[in-house]
């Protein structure tokens, strides 16, 4: 039998955990460092990350800025600025019964976390759970996804100049990394990726009772009213385009996974979509250099798959050619797919937006209703009524209207799913809170008591 490999970081960890135990991580100045030791990063290795981006996923430069080193360092600004407040104890109140007290709810770090995120957004997942991490106050392991091996070893080889290395560590690896690290006993798991390994995540942290936020993935849809005016049809069409052909070619778990619109506006929608996938990508798509490529071989091959089942062939509209050699599949949109086909049941993960068409616009609540809840939902309407009864009838992760992914850059706004699409929240002040443990803390003058309060018990005492 095949003895486990140990990757030895047992030491390590004991090592973070003695540093963590004596307070490093704590104190404000410390986590201030870090976040700025981040920026620095960003600002230096700029043209490595992108360069890494373009290697693992074919990304433009462009498209790897807005979603990656751009939205970090809109975040890392964001912290910074509000660090201290959140950092700071807040008062709290107890009831008239405890006079002469004082309350206070005060914010404290979990100790050692595990971070493990995902390759499709290989900067953003790992540094944007390493921000909340830092600015609680936690030592924190990394684990970057295998799949993106360019971004992987840049973080690994690169961070710890920018760091504190002493209680950051990036840990490269693939699934056996990620199971010997679950096996180590953990403040908090922080994990990024596929349901089925979030099952895995889940059970290995019941041993010792860790906490963990999943966030993972699913089938994002987007509802696409027949809206009175063509420029506003036209502003749709352009916005949901390029988030899912122009956003990591669909491999995005925000990304848009399936659409629903009214049978009379399928065909309209489909000549617009066309015109305008030709402005966004050209002729011959193949030549465009505004669509990333497919990860792996093995995530193109389950694309292809997904393509070739007889039945959803037929449902081709536009697009369906594959360059296997260069991980390419051509934007291409399915009309009508069989709702029982792999396209319509698995997250497609990939550049393949099915169209589904229904009588009424308001048959798609129950028809989002009736699937697992997704991470995101996207509503282009101008009807209130319609948009009301998306708020109250549907749940989601997070719920746009008349656009799609800005939710993601929004400090502001909690991010998660719900349902299968995961649990617990981050960005901004949801990732400080996330690793955070709120512990309340009470204080009481030893001058005054209520007798009623000690025994010998009485019905006069109950009374009062
Ligand atoms: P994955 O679950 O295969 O991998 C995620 C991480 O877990 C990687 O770091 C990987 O190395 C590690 N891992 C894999 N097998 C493991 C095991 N047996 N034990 C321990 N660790 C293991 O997922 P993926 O392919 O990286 O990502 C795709 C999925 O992630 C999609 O479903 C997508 O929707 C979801 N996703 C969700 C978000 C989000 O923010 N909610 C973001 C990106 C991707």
């Amino acid at each position: 039998m095949e003895s486990k490999r140990d990757f030895g970081f047992e030491r390590d960890l004991e090592h973070m955990r003695e540093c963590y135990r004596k307070g490093r991580t704590k104190e404000a100045s410390w986590r201030v460092s870090q976040l700025k030791g981040l920026q620095k990063f960003l600002k230096e290795k700029e043209n490595e990350v992108l360069m890494a981006l373009k290697q693992d996923l074919g990304k433009h430069p462009a498209e790897a800025f807005r979603d990656e080193v751009g939205i970090l360092i809109k975040s890392l600004s964001f912290v910074l600025g509000n660090l201290k407040q959140w950092m700071s104890s807040k008062k709290a109140q107890l009831p008239r019964l405890a006079l002469l007290s004082s309350a206070e709810v005060v914010p404290e770090p979990l100790g050692l976390v595990l971070v493990f995120s995902s390759w499709n957004f290989p900067l953003v997942l790992s540094l944007e759970p390493l921000i909340g991490a830092i600015a609680a106050g936690n030592a924190v392991i990394l684990k970057p996804s295998e799949l993106a091996p360019a971004c992987s070893s840049l973080l690994a080889n690169t961070l710890p100049t920018y760091l504190d290395n002493t209680v950051i560590k990036v840990i490269e690896g693939g699934p056996d990394v990620g199971e010997q690290l679950l096996e180590q006993k953990w403040d908090k798991i922080f994990f990024t990726g596929s349901s089925k390994v979030g099952r895995i995540v889940m059970s290995a942290a019941v041993q010792h009772l860790t906490p963990v936020t999943l966030e993972l993935g699913g089938k994002c849809p987007i509802v696409l009213d027949s809206l009175s005016w063509s420029w506003e049809r036209e502003v749709a069409v352009n916005r949901i385009l390029v988030t899912k052909f122009g956003f990591c070619a669909g491999q995005a778990c925000i990304g848009i996974d399936y659409a629903i619109v009214e049978k009379k506006f399928a065909s309209n929608l489909m000549e617009l979509m066309k015109i305008m996938m030709k402005k966004m990508f050209g002729e011959n798509p193949r030549e465009s250099n505004s669509i990333a490529r497919i990860i792996n071989k093995h995530h193109f091959l389950r694309l292809k798959n997904l393509l070739n089942d007889p039945l959803v062939k037929n449902s081709i509209v536009h697009g369906g050619s594959m360059d296997e050699d260069n991980l390419f599949i051509e934007p291409t949109i399915l009309l009508d797919p069989p709702l029982q086909s792999a396209v319509m049941t698995e997250e497609i993960f990939g550049p393949i937006l099915p169209i589904i068409t229904l009588d009424k616009i308001e048959d798609s609540i129950c028809f989002i209703n009736s699937r697992p809840r997704p991470l995101a939902m996207y509503v282009f309407t101008k009807n209130e009524a319609l948009r009301r009864r998306m708020v109250s009838e549907t749940s989601s992760g997070s719920l746009v209207f008349n656009d799609a992914v800005i939710q993601f850059a929004a400090d502001t706004l909690p991010f998660g799913g719900v349902g299968e699409s995961g649990f617990g929240k981050y960005h901004g002040k949801f990732s400080f809170d996330t690793f955070s443990h709120y512990k309340a803390v009470a204080t009481r003058s030893f001058l005054t008591d209520f007798w009623f309060r000690f025994p010998p018990w009485n019905n006069y005492k109950l009374l009062l």
